[in-house]
Protein backbone atom coordinates (compact mmCIF):
# COMPACT_ATOMS: atom_id res chain seq x y z
CA UNK A 1 0.00 0.00 0.00
CA UNK A 2 1.55 3.38 -1.02
CA UNK A 3 0.80 6.32 1.10
CA UNK A 4 0.53 9.76 -0.39
CA UNK A 5 0.58 13.09 1.19
CA UNK A 6 -0.24 16.77 0.98
CA UNK A 7 -1.21 20.27 2.30
CA UNK A 8 -2.71 24.10 0.66
CA UNK A 9 -0.61 26.79 0.21
CA UNK A 10 -0.09 27.84 3.33
CA UNK A 11 -0.14 24.86 5.42
CA UNK A 12 -3.46 25.13 7.82
CA UNK A 13 -4.76 21.53 6.06
CA UNK A 14 -3.01 18.74 5.76
CA UNK A 15 -4.49 15.35 3.66
CA UNK A 16 -3.30 11.84 3.56
CA UNK A 17 -4.25 9.44 0.90
CA UNK A 18 -4.30 5.56 2.44
CA UNK A 19 -4.74 3.66 -0.82
CA UNK A 20 -4.40 4.55 -4.84
CA UNK A 21 -6.10 6.87 -6.79
CA UNK A 22 -9.01 5.07 -8.97
CA UNK A 23 -8.43 7.51 -11.57
CA UNK A 24 -6.36 10.24 -12.43
CA UNK A 25 -7.74 13.09 -14.97
CA UNK A 26 -7.03 16.44 -16.42
CA UNK A 27 -10.34 18.15 -16.45
CA UNK A 28 -11.24 21.12 -18.76
CA UNK A 29 -14.51 21.29 -18.07
CA UNK A 30 -14.81 25.31 -17.62
CA UNK A 31 -15.61 25.23 -14.06
CA UNK A 32 -12.17 23.94 -13.67
CA UNK A 33 -10.63 26.55 -15.77
CA UNK A 34 -12.34 29.06 -13.12
CA UNK A 35 -10.30 27.10 -10.18
CA UNK A 36 -6.84 26.30 -12.12
CA UNK A 37 -6.65 28.64 -14.38
CA UNK A 38 -6.20 25.98 -17.01
CA UNK A 39 -7.25 22.18 -17.16
CA UNK A 40 -7.23 21.02 -13.94
CA UNK A 41 -4.95 17.40 -12.61
CA UNK A 42 -7.70 15.93 -10.59
CA UNK A 43 -7.40 12.45 -8.46
CA UNK A 44 -10.38 10.47 -8.14
CA UNK A 45 -10.50 8.28 -4.40
CA UNK A 46 -12.16 6.64 -2.49
CA UNK A 47 -13.91 8.60 0.54
CA UNK A 48 -12.61 6.78 3.45
CA UNK A 49 -8.89 6.68 2.07
CA UNK A 50 -8.50 10.37 2.15
CA UNK A 51 -8.13 12.08 5.87
CA UNK A 52 -8.09 15.78 6.27
CA UNK A 53 -6.85 17.89 9.27
CA UNK A 54 -7.65 21.37 9.65
CA UNK A 55 -10.62 23.15 8.32
CA UNK A 56 -11.94 23.21 4.88
CA UNK A 57 -15.16 25.32 4.10
CA UNK A 58 -17.45 24.05 1.00
CA UNK A 59 -18.76 26.09 -1.64
CA UNK A 60 -22.00 23.92 -3.44
CA UNK A 61 -22.64 24.63 -7.19
CA UNK A 62 -24.75 22.46 -9.59
CA UNK A 63 -22.90 20.82 -12.55
CA UNK A 64 -24.44 20.32 -15.82
CA UNK A 65 -25.38 16.87 -14.86
CA UNK A 66 -27.58 18.36 -12.72
CA UNK A 67 -25.60 16.96 -9.54
CA UNK A 68 -24.26 18.94 -6.62
CA UNK A 69 -21.07 19.67 -6.45
CA UNK A 70 -19.09 20.87 -3.06
CA UNK A 71 -15.29 21.70 -4.25
CA UNK A 72 -13.72 22.36 -0.39
CA UNK A 73 -11.01 25.14 -0.17
CA UNK A 74 -8.90 26.31 2.98
CA UNK A 75 -10.45 29.33 3.85
CA UNK A 76 -7.18 30.75 5.35
CA UNK A 77 -5.59 30.69 1.55
CA UNK A 78 -8.19 29.59 -0.44
CA UNK A 79 -6.44 26.71 -2.68
CA UNK A 80 -8.83 24.37 -4.07
CA UNK A 81 -8.47 20.99 -2.04
CA UNK A 82 -11.10 18.56 -2.80
CA UNK A 83 -14.46 17.70 -4.70
CA UNK A 84 -17.38 15.92 -3.75
CA UNK A 85 -20.20 15.02 -5.99
CA UNK A 86 -23.79 14.59 -4.64
CA UNK A 87 -24.24 11.82 -6.78
CA UNK A 88 -21.42 9.38 -5.83
CA UNK A 89 -20.54 10.21 -1.77
CA UNK A 90 -18.36 7.17 -2.24
CA UNK A 91 -15.47 8.92 -4.28
CA UNK A 92 -13.76 12.28 -3.62
CA UNK A 93 -11.48 14.33 -5.99
CA UNK A 94 -8.13 15.57 -4.97
CA UNK A 95 -6.62 18.36 -6.70
CA UNK A 96 -3.52 17.21 -7.71
CA UNK A 97 -1.24 20.15 -7.53
CA UNK A 98 -1.32 19.91 -3.31
CA UNK A 99 -0.12 16.46 -3.26
CA UNK A 100 3.86 16.71 -1.64
CA UNK A 101 4.87 15.02 -4.71
CA UNK A 102 2.71 15.49 -7.86
CA UNK A 103 5.32 13.35 -9.99
CA UNK A 104 3.85 10.63 -7.93
CA UNK A 105 0.71 10.30 -10.02
CA UNK A 106 0.68 10.16 -13.38
CA UNK A 107 -2.81 11.28 -15.70
CA UNK A 108 -4.24 8.65 -18.17
CA UNK A 109 -6.58 10.94 -19.80
CA UNK A 110 -8.26 14.28 -20.55
CA UNK A 111 -12.00 14.63 -20.61
CA UNK A 112 -14.16 17.84 -21.34
CA UNK A 113 -12.15 18.33 -23.88
CA UNK A 114 -14.61 19.64 -25.66
CA UNK A 115 -14.20 22.98 -23.71
CA UNK A 116 -10.55 23.03 -23.53
CA UNK A 117 -9.63 26.23 -25.03
CA UNK A 118 -8.12 26.57 -27.99
CA UNK A 119 -4.60 27.18 -27.09
CA UNK A 120 -4.18 24.42 -24.64
CA UNK A 121 -1.52 21.47 -24.83
CA UNK A 122 -3.55 18.52 -24.44
CA UNK A 123 -1.53 15.41 -24.71
CA UNK A 124 -2.32 13.58 -27.45
CA UNK A 125 -1.05 10.30 -25.63
CA UNK A 126 -3.32 10.37 -23.85
CA UNK A 127 -7.30 8.95 -24.41
CA UNK A 128 -9.39 11.94 -24.86
CA UNK A 129 -13.08 12.19 -23.72
CA UNK A 130 -14.94 15.08 -25.05
CA UNK A 131 -17.24 15.43 -21.86
CA UNK A 132 -17.96 13.60 -18.54
CA UNK A 133 -16.40 10.07 -18.59
CA UNK A 134 -18.11 7.14 -16.42
CA UNK A 135 -17.50 6.81 -12.55
CA UNK A 136 -14.40 4.78 -12.10
CA UNK A 137 -16.06 1.30 -10.67
CA UNK A 138 -15.47 0.37 -7.20
CA UNK A 139 -13.08 -1.54 -6.36
CA UNK A 140 -14.73 -5.12 -4.89
CA UNK A 141 -12.52 -4.68 -1.92
CA UNK A 142 -14.66 -1.58 -1.11
CA UNK A 143 -18.17 -3.14 -1.36
ZN1 LIG B 1 -4.32 27.13 3.43
ZN1 LIG C 1 -13.64 19.82 -14.20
Amino acid sequence: MSERSGRCLCGAVHFTLTREPLATRICWCRDCQHLAANGSVNLMVDSDALQITGEVKGYVKTADSGNQITRQFCPACGTQLFARSSARPQFAVVRAGNLDDPSSIRPTMNIWASSAPKWACLDPQLERIEQQPQPPKAPAAAT
